[in-house]
């Protein structure tokens, strides 16, 4: 880590007994240039994309940066000292369903609001670095949604240069909430860049975030070097999550990233006492992108995620 790079903290009083810290760290370049706002950890145990933001602070060189940028590697730092996937251990909210936050609501909802104020209102381009949670396989991908700068998205999620890009039609959309949907809608161009699984440190993830986090970062204009040549990807106009009619043992029979005809077997939802067998077929044709690798799902978890083209 150069020497001048120090982390700063984000206070927020009004969460725990004597409040929370969020570290983060503010590179100001020395020539003028947009703010870059990188966010990991909103869930707090995607360790994969969590290690790609720090080790992408530890190798900036701050003279090669014009303008600023923010990287918050843990954003739900007691989801992460809980090893709690998904959700906020403090009242079970998903905080990436969150934003752009309510001062007045509960603490994920506090907490969304100064995350939204403090790291992202003020900037010019943001990416939320994700992967696989504990429990969860997936291929790399972005997603951005549809808003007022959708086109702006596209091309950061583009150069970010995962292998499938998702363009999330407003009718396959579960919920709002996300951090780069909040931060399209008030006309700041972001998206969610997801590379790794199942809580592990694989080191061809964590490579992939940082190449292109840095990339992107040379993209929008506030890292020195020329971005690459723009990378083949395969485009998505959606992804339809699949959820459990009942609770179960899962088994998926899938390979990600091979794409499936309408109709085909996509795995199975068994009774955990008893001989039911469910099994679960695709709605319509598409590629699975991300999947539940565990047999314990509840009533409306979630089984697999299918891009459709
Ligand atoms: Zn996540």
């Amino acid at each position: 880590m150069p020497d001048e790079i120090v982390a700063k903290k984000l206070h927020i009083p009004e969460l725990g007994e004597r409040g929370i810290d969020i570290p983060y760290y503010e590179i100001k370049g020395r020539r003028e240039g947009p703010q870059l706002t990188a966010l990991a950890g909103v869930h707090g145990t995607e360790y994969a994309s969590i290690a790609a933001a720090r080790e992408f602070v530890r190798d900036l060189d701050p003279d090669a940066v014009s303008g600023t940028i923010v990287v918050v590697p843990i954003v739900s730092v007691t989801s992460f000292w809980a090893r709690s996937p998904f959700v906020v251990p403090e009242d079970g909210k998903n905080l990436n369903r969150c934003f752009p936050g309510d001062p007045n609501g509960t603490f994920t909802d506090i907490l969304a609001h100064h995350v939204f104020e403090t790291f992202i209102r003020g900037a010019d381009f943001m990416v939320d670095m994700h992967c696989g949670d504990l429990p969860e396989a997936l291929e790399p991908l972005a997603i951005f949604e549809e808003s007022p700068v959708t086109d702006a998205s596209r091309e950061m999620a583009i150069a970010y240069g995962l292998g499938h890009i998702v363009h999330q039609r407003a009718e396959l959309q579960t919920g709002g909430g996300r951090s780069y949907g909040s931060a399209s809608q008030i006309g700041i161009p972001g998206f969610v860049a997801e590379s790794g699984q199942k809580g592990l440190l694989e080191r061809d993830a964590i490579d992939r975030h940082v190449a292109g986090l840095t990339n992107l970062a040379r993209f929008v204009g506030v890292l020195d070097g020329d971005p690459w040549p723009r990378r083949e990807v395969r485009e998505h106009r959606g992804v339809r999550t699949l959820r459990a009619e009942r609770a179960g043992w899962w088994e998926s029979s899938v390979e990600l990233g091979v794409p499936v005809e309408a109709g085909d077997l996509l795995g199975t939802l068994s009774e955990v006492w008893g001989s039911g067998v469910m099994q679960i077929r695709a709605p319509e044709a598409g590629t699975p992108l991300f999947l539940t690798t565990n047999p314990a799902v509840s009533f409306d978890g979630v089984l697999l995620g299918i891009a459709l083209d």
